[in-house]
């Protein structure tokens, strides 16, 4: 076990759900986390190939990062898709989408046909 390099107190502990965003897109890659801190370290080469997925999927360095209040409406909260958002991805009422939760964020995913 390695100690950590950020608070040197707790130990790395091998995981396979840390979160990287990149631009807005959420990528689930292993590494490892401290025991303490809590601070998460990618290994290195997970990082590099989330980096050339984002590029082939074309949503590097495209600024994503998008920020909407929610609505209420009948009684439950309601997202609105920015339109650019909505023309790029081809969304439509007819398109689902799955919703995953995933710690403090929510990704929502349109299934593709
Ligand atoms: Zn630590």
């Amino acid at each position: 076990m390695r100690k950590c390099p950020n608070c040197e107190k707790g130990e790395l502990v091998k995981v396979e759900d840390i979160t990287l965003e990149i631009e807005g897109y959420i990528f689930i890659v292993k590494g490892e986390r401290c025991s303490n801190c809590k601070e998460e370290f990618p290994y290195e080469e997970e990082t590099q190939k989330t980096v050339s997925i984002a590029r082939k999927l074309g949503v590097w360095p495209e600024p994503m990062k998008l920020y909407r209040h929610l609505s209420k409406s009948g009684g439950g909260l309601m997202f609105r898709i920015p339109s650019d958002l909505e023309k790029q991805l081809k969304l439509n009422e007819n398109v689902e989408v799955s919703i995953t939760k995933i710690g403090n964020k929510i990704v929502i995913e349109p299934e593709t046909k």
